[in-house]
C-alpha cells in the first residue's frame, strides 16, 4: 500500500496541470499522478493539429462562458478566479510564451504541443510530483477520512483525490459506484456529412459570414463555412454541433439545415438582384459572382436555381430571381451523418455539475473527491475553450487541495 497525500487519476492536461499547482503551492505535500497510458498528455501533444491551441484572447468572464453549451452558468464563478489572462500569466511565469492568431486562438509560440509537454514535465519533476504511468485506476473505495485507490497492480491509499480522467466511460461507471450522476454522453465538435450537387466538386471553398439554422428546431449560429470533400465545416457548422450535440445524437445525426449565405433576408435580396438586372444588364450571372462569394460557390448556386450558364442578368425572369434569391438566403442541405473534426474534438456528458461545488471543484457528495477537465459535463466550441476549463478547474481544485 503506497500512502500518499493526494492522488490524481488521470495524467492529462487537467491531471498534470493539478499537479504542478499543488505541488508549488504546498512543497510539503505529496502528490501522486495515477496514468493509465505508458506516456500522459497525449491528448495535448495531437491538440491544435500538433500546435495545442491553449487558451483563447476572451478576457471578459461573461463573453467567455458563452463559448461553453454545456457549463455556462457554472464556470462563470470559476472564471472570475483563474481564467484566459491567469492561464497567459502562468505559461509565461514558467517560461512558455503564447501568442495570439487573428481569430483569439492562443498558441505557444514555438507551434508546437511539445512546448507545453515539456513544460509540465519539467515542472512535475522539478517539484517533486511522482507520475505513475502504466496504471489503470479500476476501483475507487471511501473510507474513513482517506480513499483507497486500486490499479491493475497495486493499491494506494490518500486523504485527497482529484479525478482528472477526461471523457473516459470506465471511470463515469466507476463514479456511478459512488452515486455520482452521469449525463450520458455523446460527441460533440463534428463536421457535417451532406452529398448534394451544389457542393460537389468544390472542396477548401470558404463563405466568410453565413447563417444556419437546425430546420424544426431553435439550433442556430453563424461565421466562416467550409465545404469540404464529404460535406461542411469551419465555425459555423463546429458551433452549431457543439450547442446541438445532444439535440443531433437525438435525430441521428440525420437533420435539414437551411443556409443564409449572405446574411440578408430573402426579400432585401431580391431588391439586390433587381438592382443588379438593371446594372449588369448585358453580363452573364454565372460569371458575375455577387455578394462577396466566391466564384465557385456562386457559380453552383446560380446552376441549382435553375439558371443556365449563358443567361444574362437582363433575361432573368421573376421564378429565376426568387430561386436565386432562395438559394442565396434559404439553401435546405440534407445531413445524413457527422465526421470527426481532426483539430479538435470532445465529448458533451460526464458528471453532473449539479452535484459539483464551483467553488472548490469539490463533491457535494463526498469529502476530499475534486473533479476537473473533460470528466465533467463540460465541453466548449472550437477555440481554446476545452483547455481553459481544464486549466480553471485544475487550478482552482489545487488552490484548495494545497491549503486544506
Ligand atoms: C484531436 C484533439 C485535438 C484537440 N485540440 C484542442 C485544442 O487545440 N484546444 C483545446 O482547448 N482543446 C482541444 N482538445 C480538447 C482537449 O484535448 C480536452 O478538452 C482536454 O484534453 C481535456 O483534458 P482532461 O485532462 O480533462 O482529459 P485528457 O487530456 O483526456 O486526460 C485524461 C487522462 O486520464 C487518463 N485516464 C483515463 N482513465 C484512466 C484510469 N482509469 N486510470 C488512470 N488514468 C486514466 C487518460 O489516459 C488521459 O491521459 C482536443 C481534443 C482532441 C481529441
Amino acid at each position: 500500500m503506497k500512502e500518499q497525500d493526494v492522488i490524481i487519476i488521470g495524467g492529462g492536461a487537467a491531471g498534470f496541470f493539478a499537479a504542478i499547482n499543488i505541488a508549488m503551492q504546498n512543497p510539503d505535500l505529496q502528490v501522486t499522478i495515477l496514468e493509465k497510458g505508458k506516456e500522459g498528455l497525449q491528448k495535448v501533444k495531437i491538440s491544435g493539429g500538433g500546435r495545442c491551441n491553449v487558451t483563447h484572447a476572451e478576457f471578459i468572464p461573461q463573453e467567455l462562458v458563452q463559448n461553453y453549451p454545456r457549463g455556462e452558468k457554472e464556470l462563470r464563478g470559476p472564471f472570475h478566479q483563474f481564467m484566459t489572462g491567469d492561464t497567459i500569466e502562468w505559461f509565461e511565469n514558467n517560461g512558455v510564451a503564447l501568442k495570439i492568431e487573428e481569430d483569439g486562438r492562443m498558441f505557444p509560440e514555438s507551434n508546437s504541443s511539445q512546448t507545453i509537454i515539456d513544460c509540465f514535465l519539467g515542472l512535475a519533476k522539478k517539484h517533486k510530483v511522482h507520475v505513475a504511468y502504466s496504471q489503470t485506476v479500476k476501483s475507487i473505495i471511501p473510507q474513513e477520512n482517506s480513499w483507497l485507490i486500486k490499479t491493475q497492480s497495486d493499491e494506494f491509499q490518500a486523504k485527497k483525490l482529484l479525478v482528472a480522467t477526461g471523457s473516459s466511460p470506465k471511470m463515469w461507471k466507476l463514479l456511478e459506484t459512488l452515486s455520482h450522476a452521469i449525463i450520458p454522453p455523446v460527441p460533440s465538435l463534428f463536421t457535417f456529412d451532406i452529398k448534394d450537387k451544389r457542393i460537389q466538386g468544390i472542396p477548401g471553398v470558404v463563405a466568410q459570414h453565413v447563417e444556419v439554422k437546425v430546420v424544426d428546431s431553435d439550433l442556430y449560429s453563424e461565421g466562416p463555412l467550409l465545404i469540404t470533400h464529404v460535406g461542411m465545416s469551419a465555425p459555423a457548422i463546429l458551433k452549431l454541433s457543439a450547442f446541438g450535440a445532444v439535440e443531433l445524437a437525438k435525430r441521428n445525426y440525420k437533420f435539414s439545415i437551411a443556409i443564409n449565405f449572405i446574411k440578408r433576408s430573402f426579400q432585401d435580396c431580391i431588391e439586390a438582384l433587381k438592382q443588379l438586372k438593371f446594372d449588369l444588364a448585358k453580363k452573364t450571372v454565372l460569371k458575375t459572382a455577387q455578394f462577396d462569394l466566391p466564384k465557385r460557390l456562386w457559380q453552383q448556386l446560380v446552376l441549382a436555381a435553375s439558371i443556365s450558364a449563358e443567361t444574362r442578368w437582363a433575361d432573368l425572369n421573376k421564378g429565376q430571381l426568387e430561386a436565386l434569391a432562395k438559394q442565396l438566403t434559404e439553401a435546405i442541405f440534407k445531413v445524413d451523418g457527422k465526421s470527426t473534426f481532426k483539430d479538435e474534438f470532445v465529448t458533451a456528458g460526464g458528471v453532473d455539475l449539479r452535484e459539483i461545488n464551483f467553488k472548490t471543484f469539490q463533491s457535494k457528495l463526498h469529502e476530499n473527491l475534486y473533479f476537473a477537465g473533460e470528466v465533467l459535463n463540460i465541453d466548449a466550441i472550437t477555440g481554446g475553450f476545452n483547455f481553459q476549463n481544464a486549466w480553471t478547474g485544475a487550478y482552482i481544485a489545487a488552490q484548495h487541495i494545497s491549503k486544506s
